[in-house]
C-alpha cells in the first residue's frame, strides 16, 4: 500500500521541528508539496529547503489575523491548501492555584484558537474542490487529563470537540477532520523531562517506550491520504498502548 499525496499541498504549523518537521517530511515523501511554519522565517525557509517540495512561511499562530493571512499566503505560493494540519502547541505547565490568567490565554490562544481560525480560513477553497483533509494534532491528556496541565488539557480536549463539529459540518464536501492524539513522544517538548521521570513513564507505557516523531506522522500521512477516504470525526491516539 503506497501513500500518493501526488499533486497536493499540505500547510503544517509548527513545522520547524519536533513532530511537524517530521509530519511535511514525510507528507514531502509522500509527493505532496509543504508548507513549512514557525514563528522564525529564517529557520522555516531552512527547514524547507532541507525538504525539498517546501517552501517556508512566518507566522505567530496566536495572533488570529496572521493565521488567516497565512492560509491566504500559502494559497497564493502553491494554488491550493488542500490538507491542513494543526500541529503547533505550547505548554505553560502549573498547578491550578498557581495558573495565572496568561498561562491559560496563552495555551488556549496558541493551541486551540488557531486551530479555529485556520480551519475557517482553509475551508472556503477546501468546499470549493471538493476535497479537504484537516487533522489536528491533541494529545492523549486532552482525553485523560493532567495534574499540572490544566490549560493544556482543555486546550486538546477543545481540539477535539471542535474536530467532531468539523467533521460533521464539512463532511458533505467530502473534507475529512480528524485527531490524532499522541502519548509521550521523544521531542524538544519532552526532552525537558528528567531521565527519572522519563524512565518512570516508560513503565506505564505498554510497549515500554517513549513514541517517536516518525510514528505520529505516519498516521497523519495516511489519514491525508485516499486510504482514509471513509473516516471522519475520529480520535485516534499513538501512544504505545497508554490509553485504551
Ligand atoms: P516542539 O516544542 O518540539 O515544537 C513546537 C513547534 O510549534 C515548533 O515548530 C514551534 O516553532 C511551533 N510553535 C510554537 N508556538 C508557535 C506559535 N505561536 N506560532 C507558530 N508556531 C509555533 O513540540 P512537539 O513537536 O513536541 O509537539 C507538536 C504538537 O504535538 C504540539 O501540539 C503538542 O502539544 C503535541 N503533542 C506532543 C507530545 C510530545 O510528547 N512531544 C505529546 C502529545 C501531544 P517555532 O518555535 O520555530 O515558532
Amino acid at each position: 500500500m503506497k501513500i500518493d499525496l501526488t499533486g497536493k499541498v499540505a500547510l503544517v504549523t509548527g513545522s520547524t521541528r519536533g513532530i511537524g518537521r517530521t509530519i511535511a517530511e514525510t507528507l514531502v515523501g509522500c509527493g505532496a508539496r509543504v508548507a513549512v511554519v514557525g514563528r522564525d522565517l529564517k529557520k522555516a525557509e531552512e527547514v524547507a529547503e532541507e525538504l525539498g517540495e517546501a517552501r517556508g512561511f512566518a507566522c505567530d499562530i496566536s495572533v488570529p489575523a496572521d493565521v488567516t493571512m497565512l492560509v491566504q499566503a500559502v494559497e497564493d505560493a502553491f494554488g491550493s491548501c488542500d490538507i491542513l494540519v494543526n500541529n503547533a502547541g505550547i505548554t505553560r505547565d502549573n498547578l491550578m492555584l498557581r495558573m495565572k490568567d496568561e498561562d491559560w490565554d496563552a495555551v488556549l490562544e496558541t493551541n486551540l484558537r488557531s486551530a479555529f481560525v485556520a480551519i475557517r480560513a482553509a475551508q472556503r477553497g477546501m468546499m470549493k474542490r471538493r476535497w479537504g483533509r484537516i487533522i489536528n494534532i491533541a494529545s492523549v491528556v486532552g482525553i485523560i487529563g493532567n495534574k499540572g496541565q490544566a490549560n493544556y488539557a482543555a486546550s486538546k480536549a477543545g481540539l477535539i470537540g471542535l474536530s467532531k463539529s468539523v467533521a460533521k459540518e464539512l463532511a458533505s464536501r467530502n473534507i475529512l477532520c480528524n485527531v490524532v492524539a499522541p502519548g509521550f513522544i521523544k521531542t524538544d517538548m519532552t526532552d525537558a523531562m528528567t531521565e527519572d521521570a522519563v524512565t518512570a513513564l516508560a513503565t506505564q507505557i505498554p510497549l515500554g517506550r517513549l513514541g517517536t516523531t516518525g510514528d505520529v506522522a505516519g498516521l497523519v500521512a495516511f489519514l491525508s491520504s485516499s486510504h482514509a477516504d471513509y473516516i471522519t470525526g475520529q480520535v485516534l491516539t499513538v501512544d504505545g498502548g497508554m490509553v485504551m
